[in-house]
């Protein structure tokens, strides 16, 4: 079982954010910004490659109810998926992460420490 489905589980305890029947929400271990929230499905897919679109629409419904209870949805945020090797993808069960609470920087993406996000 991989480190997120433990999670899911609550093997591996988390610092939640929100869950539902389908999704769960948790604080990243690691912040890169004030508010960073890691967004699963509790079914494992692998990546973003991997989810039908109807599991898809439900998450997104679900990621928008995150961002207002984190409360960042009026100030903006930015979600990110990194998919697979080239995507520096490290936890190889879908995550979005949720990324707010300050002006975030773009440049990064060209940087060689592309996961600095202050
Ligand atoms: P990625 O590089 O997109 O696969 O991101 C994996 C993310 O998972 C990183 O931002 C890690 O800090 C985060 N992470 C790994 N283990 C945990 C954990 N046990 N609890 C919370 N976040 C975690």
């Amino acid at each position: 079982m991989c480190i997120f489905c433990k999670i899911v589980t609550k093997e591996i305890p988390s610092n939640m954010v929100a869950e539902n029947e389908s999704f769960y929400a948790f604080h990243d271990i690691n912040p890169k910004a004030p508010v960073h929230v890691l967004i699963i499905p509790k079914a494992h897919y692998d990546s973003f490659r991997d989810i039908p679109g109807d599991v898809m629409g439900k998450m997104t419904t679900f990621m928008q109810n995150v961002a207002k209870e984190v409360g960042i949805d009026e100030s903006g945020y930015r979600i990110i998926s990194n998919i697979g090797d080239d995507g520096a993808q490290e936890v190889k069960h879908l995550h979005f992460h949720l990324l707010g609470g300050t002006h975030l920087h773009w440049g990064h993406f060209s940087d060689a420490n592309s996961k600095d996000f202050l």
